[in-house]
């Protein structure tokens, strides 16, 4: 089952607590899970509560993930504790020369000129390069709106290659990333990268609505010398209309299945259906039987009795 055998390695799950996880959130969990220990990897979970937080919300998503069956190695980490690790390398990076301040507003970059070939919301440098002058214009105009300028990644590449388990190389667009918000909040794509290596995740797996974002995050790792890890997105669930699955679909949490009188292993059998294997009543079951190059690669249509 652990082919590599032991690995120093880890995979991760990192859901937002911002409500209880649905059916597509514990497909990914048990995915991740599986992926990691069968290739011997320790497995970590991490709570990205740096904003859209549900009081509450965190410690029902960990009863949840224990209820399918799942365990983790080490404390849970709580992504808000993290603050000195996210300020120490947005530090690195301004030693390094790679960060500046941003004075744009969503609407100016939106409506920004950008070169034509420029994928949609990169952001066109508008403030890469401003001289000092500028620069004081900039601050001034934040003073007047009570922000603080958001600080932007300096990247090195317009763009970057990553491997990912199921869909190999991946290149996409690298763009000057927000490393820190106008409202002072750190920003994911720095959390994420921070957090991950912080703990030993060589393996980051996922719904592939990130993967365009892997490459980028990528980049950042490179840049503050951690190592990149190997990516594996899986298909995200959705509604039988094709929209991304979410609670307004109805009784698609687990809460809400065992309300509806059913258990955490006919919900955890529901999902291994989803993944072709009948009968799989524990995430252990999934671990010992499903095989990932059969994953499905279209979005799993979730479609559940009322
Ligand atoms: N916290 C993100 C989510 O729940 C996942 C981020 C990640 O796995 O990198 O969608």
């Amino acid at each position: 089952m652990s082919p590599g055998g032991a690995h120093e390695g880890a995979g991760r799950y990192a859901p937002s607590p911002s409500g209880d996880l649905h059916l597509g959130n514990l497909r990914t969990a048990i995915l991740a899970w599986a992926l990691a220990r069968r290739t011997g990897r320790a497995f970590r979970l991490r709570i990205e509560d740096l904003d859209r937080v549900r009081p509450g919300a965190a410690e029902r998503q960990l009863e949840d993930l224990a209820a399918i069956g799942l365990d983790w190695d080490g404390p849970v980490v709580l992504q808000s504790e993290r603050e000195a690790a996210h300020d120490a390398a947005i530090a690195r990076l301004t030693d390094l020369g790679l960060v500046y301040e941003c004075f744009c507003t969503r609407r100016e970059i939106l409506e920004a000129p950008r070169a034509p070939h420029a994928p949609p919301g990169a952001y066109p440098g508008t403030c890469r390069d401003l001289d000092g002058a500028a620069r004081e214009r900039g601050r001034a105009r934040m003073r007047e709106l009570r922000r603080e300028p958001a600080l932007r990644l300096r990247a090195e590449a317009h763009e970057w290659t990553v491997q990912d388990v199921f869909a190999g190389e991946v290149t996409a667009a690298v763009d000057d990333l927000v490393l820190r918000r106008g409202d002072g909040v750190v920003a994911y794509n720095l959390a994420v990268v921070v957090d991950d290596a912080a703990v030993g995740v060589d393996q980051v797996a996922r719904a592939d609505d990130l993967l365009t974002s892997a490459p980028r995050q990528a980049h950042l790792a490179h840049l503050l010398g951690l190592p990149e890890p190997v990516y594996a997105h899986v298909p995200l669930a959705v509604s039988p209309s094709g929209a991304r699955l979410a609670k307004r679909d109805g009784a698609v949490t687990l809460r809400d299945r065992l309300e509806r009188g059913e258990t955490a292993a006919d919900v955890v059998e529901r999902i291994g259906a989803s993944l072709g294997i009948a009968g799989c009543r524990s995430a252990r079951d999934v671990l010992e039987r499903w095989e990932p190059q059969t994953l499905p690669r279209e979005p799993w249509i979730v479609d559940l009795p009322a």
